[in-house]
């Protein structure tokens, strides 16, 4: 199968295209429409070592009908768009490369209904996880992705997130129901109905969900809530080596233990929270662990989890039992890449992530360990071990060329580590611009095709995220 995906024409002589499209917006979004250089830098990768390539300008639409306002003009004018949730995103997704139009719907953030006796809601794309959470708590509701920043929905949406409670609730792909989109050529679909399943038809949730605004533009998300648990018990367990704790993960998932959470990480990593969230936990390998259930069975599930974590000489355990040390705790984990950086002042972060099957946990987490030590490298490991899904921030100092080439080699290697393993390129982060040169590796030339080929069919020009998943 053979596709190409159209690219985007050079400026004709006169007015370039992409102020062809920014004079018809202008009259309509005034103010809402920005181009200062600040607000456009704001709005490409401000977070890690990928470079800030700007917007021509950024709109701050309100509704699904100034969505297609944009996406008409700028496919009228062969401009990219680029949507924008809160610029989160660790693999440089929200970068537009080829200039174009941001389109950033942080002000689309209202929840527009909550079902409690279907467990499902549904909100704009500009609403963010904590806002979410915060509107259902009184209904004895949550939305269980937590990705470490206060990510829009539609943003977690594009990225496919997950985060610590995914072992237990799943991902992004497992609590979208049902998405609103405007697709390249302006027209909004609707990909499913409320209903909690449906064999009507392809997928187009499923494809919609991780296409990092290459396919279309959110505009409302129907999501899978979960009722807050009756009771949650949780806390910390330190281990001899990485090898142990990730052996007793393996034990925990594969006995069946309905872990909410089980996060590793390394020495390296808790050093660098001890530091930045003023914890105290003693310098070793060390999972955080969370149950949830009612009283009798977090108990119950804490206390296997006691004895497996003992097998492999996990010990110290500090239970968190009063709630605001459990958020203290989980806040740490949150905070976990901004703890890094202190480590190295003035360094750039190379975040990256990697999924094995959880049978590889174990080996791939100390082959990676052993190779930062040989490389001699600053890269604490974390991770969302329950999962097989585990991350290292490698830190570079982005003015010395060895070190940006060192550092890019041990990404590299990682990668191909995974991959050797069956795993996957990336679990949660995506591909955005970092890791588009390992699709072909992850999915062989045929399997891009048809992902070529769908581009081709939803967006042929390729205004929508140029330069994003398809090498
Ligand atoms: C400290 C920190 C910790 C993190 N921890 C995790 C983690 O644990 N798990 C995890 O999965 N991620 C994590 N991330 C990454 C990030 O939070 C996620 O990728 C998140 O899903 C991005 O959401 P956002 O709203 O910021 O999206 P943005 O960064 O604004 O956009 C991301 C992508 O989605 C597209 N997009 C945004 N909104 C829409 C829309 N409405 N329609 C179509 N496309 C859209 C954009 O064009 C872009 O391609 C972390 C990031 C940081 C900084």
């Amino acid at each position: 199968m053979e596709t190409t995906v159209e690219e985007r024409p050079a400026a004709q002589a006169g007015v370039a295209p992409v102020q062809e499209v920014i004079a018809a917006l202008s009259a309509h979004f005034g103010e809402r429409l920005a181009i200062g250089r600040a607000i456009r830098e704001q709005h490409a990768n401000t977070i890690t070592w990928l470079p800030n390539e700007a917007p021509d300008a950024v709109v701050f639409v309100e509704s699904t009908e100034e969505v297609q306002r944009v996406v008409r003009a700028c496919a009228k004018h062969h401009v990219p768009v680029i949507a924008f949730g809160t610029g989160s995103s660790l693999e440089g997704q929200i970068n537009a490369p080829q200039g174009g139009i941001s389109v950033d719907l942080s002000r689309m953030n209202r929840v527009l209904s909550v079902h409690p006796e279907d467990l499902d809601c549904v909100v704009e794309p500009g609403v963010t996880r904590k806002q979410l959470n915060e509107h259902l708590r009184d209904a004895g509701l949550f939305f269980p992705i937590d990705p470490g920043a206060d990510a829009s929905l539609g943003g977690m949406a594009s990225t496919r997130a997950s985060g610590t409670n995914a072992v237990r609730y799943g991902t992004m792909k497992d609590n979208v129901v049902a998405l609103t989109v405007v697709l390249a050529n302006g027209e909004v679909i609707t990909t499913a109905r409320r209903a909690k399943k449906s064999s009507a038809g392809y997928d187009l949730t499923r494809l919609l969900v991780g296409a990092e605004g290459t396919l279309g533009i959110i505009t409302s998300l129907t999501l899978r809530l979960a009722g807050i648990p009756e009771a949650i018990s949780g806390g910390v367990c330190a281990f001899p080596t990485i090898r142990a704790a990730c052996d007793a993960v393996i034990l925990t998932i594969q006995s069946g233990l309905p872990v909410a959470r089980i996060e590793l990480l390394d020495e390296v990593q808790v050093r660098a929270c001890n530091a930045y969230s003023k914890l105290d936990l003693a310098e070793q390998p060390t999972l955080f662990v969370e149950f949830h259930g009612t009283e009798a069975s977090v108990h119950e599930q804490s206390e296997r989890f006691r004895d497996i974590a003992a097998e492999y000489g996990g010990g110290g355990f500090r239970w968190a039992t009063r709630p605001e040390e459990r958020t203290r705790l989980w806040q740490a984990r949150h905070d976990a890449y901004w703890a890094c950086l202190p480590l190295k002042p003035g360094a750039k972060a190379l975040a990256t992530d990697v999924c094995v099957p959880l049978s590889r946990l174990a080996d791939c987490v100390d082959e990676t360990k052993r190779e930062i030590e040989e490389m001699g490298m600053l890269a604490p490991i974390v991770g969302h071990v329950g999962d097989g899904n585990f991350h290292t921030v490698t830190l570079v100092d982005m003015s010395d060329p060895q070190d940006v080439a060192k550092a890019k080699d041990f990404i590299s290697r990682m990668v191909k580590r995974s991959l050797a393993m069956g795993g996957t390129a990336t679990g949660e982060h995506g591909v955005g611009q970092g890791k588009r040169g390992y699709m072909e590796a992850e999915h062989g030339a045929a399997t891009l095709d048809a992902m070529r080929a769908i581009k081709q069919a939803l967006d042929p020009q390729n205004i929508m995220n140029p330069g994003k998943i398809l090498p």
